[in-house]
């Protein structure tokens, strides 16, 4: 109520407020892998956040994390300037909001187009970088512009190929340019679990979550033990696509796969408003039973040329949105927050 009397009151303070606020724990979360707060209590946070700018446009700010892409890129690493840059999501809460983003995209082409769901791994961005077939770099997400470099790290993963499969690179544009291909490293849930009682039986500090605990484990000085940390990957993009002989995203998942990738095997090509909504509901009957954490559905627009019409926000694809499940309270979360001016 307060936060409400003062946001009709004084809105600039209060989005300096939210702001400084999402900064700290922005920071806390991608930098030192160790949140305060829930990711449902940072989530509202932003949602007020971005509220009020749309509210008040004058108070619009391109330094506003409501603008960029949170992350954070560390000294400990050399910096990578990512080829392409590498975005976040939007959001979509409910499935009116997921309703509201496929009427964009029939908008957009004034019929239904083709769309891709896939499950919204809940571990930490990577990108890896082949030459002539050999893995030559990995990169965290950093900023988006700028990531950091887990090279020596990625390689102790057990399921990243170190070369390409022969067959998927005789299907390379060129075969010697090297090419970016992108998804997400996670941890199991039962490795997070015995990872963090293996910290509380040692007096050391436990990870909130298995997305934390990845990004803790990737972002490691020490290559053993990243080593000793139980992680994989689902690869599931292609920083540019015209590196492939592939037109859209169901055919680059196949040859994801044929490279010798992990690719997340419960995707699918659905080419109908409901057929996306019953894709979301059997998700979410399922999500409890997967050994891996998922916070939600992504969807994509199939077509590469289609993706490329639709463009971009300065954090978000515009072909792409990510259709969030309730957040699980993490038990081992500090505290709720309501923010303090
Ligand atoms: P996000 O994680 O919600 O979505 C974007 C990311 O989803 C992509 O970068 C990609 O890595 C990932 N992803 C997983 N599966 C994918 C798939 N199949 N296709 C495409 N992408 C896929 O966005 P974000 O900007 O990385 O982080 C925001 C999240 O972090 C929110 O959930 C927020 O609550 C949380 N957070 C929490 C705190 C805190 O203090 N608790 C602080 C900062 C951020």
């Amino acid at each position: 109520e307060r936060a409400l009397a003062e946001a009709t009151s004084d809105p600039a303070a209060r989005v300096e407020a939210l702001r400084r606020e999402i900064e700290h724990h922005s920071y806390l979360y991608y930098a030192c892998d160790a949140p305060e707060i829930s990711d449902g209590a940072f989530d509202s946070l932003m949602r007020e956040l971005r509220e009020l700018e749309a509210v008040h446009p004058e108070l619009v700010d391109p330094a506003s994390p409501t603008q960029r892409v949170g992350g954070y890129v560390g000294e400990q690493f050399a910096p990578v300037r990512h080829a392409r840059r590498m975005y976040s999501l939007d959001n979509a809460m409910d499935l009116g909001e997921l309703d509201a983003w496929l009427e964009r995209v029939v908008e957009a082409f004034g019929r239904m187009v083709p769309v891709v769901c896939e499950l919204k791994i809940d571990g930490s961005s990577i990108a890896l970088t082949y030459e002539g077939g050999r893995l030559v770099r990995a990169a965290t997400r950093g900023d988006g512009t700028t990531g950091e470099d887990v090279t020596a790290n990625m390689r102790t993963v057990k399921d990243v190929p170190l070369r390409l499969r022969a067959e998927a690179l005789g299907t390379l544009v060129d075969a010697s340019a090297p090419v970016e291909l992108r998804g997400e490293v996670y941890m199991p849930k039962s490795s997070f679990e015995a990872l963090n009682a293996a910290a509380e039986a040692n007096g050391k500090q436990a990870f909130a979550n298995p997305r934390n605990a990845a990004a803790g484990s990737l972002r490691q000085k020490d290559p053993s033990i990243t080593s000793s940390r139980d992680l994989s990957t689902f690869l599931y993009a292609v920083a540019d696509e015209r590196a492939l002989a592939v037109e859209g995203q169901w055919e680059l998942l196949q040859w994801l796969r044929k490279a010798g990738f992990h690719v997340n095997p419960d995707v699918e090509l659905c080419e109908t408003r409901e057929a996306v909504h019953a894709f979301c509901e059997r998700v979410v009957q399922r999500r409890d039973h997967l050994p891996y954490e998922i916070d939600g559905v992504v969807v994509k627009v199939n077509s590469f040329a289609q993706q490329a019409a639709m463009g971009y926000t300065a954090r978000a694809p515009r072909w792409a949105i990510a259709f969030k499940f309730p957040p699980e309270e993490k038990t081992t979360l500090l505290r709720d927050i309501t923010v303090q001016v």
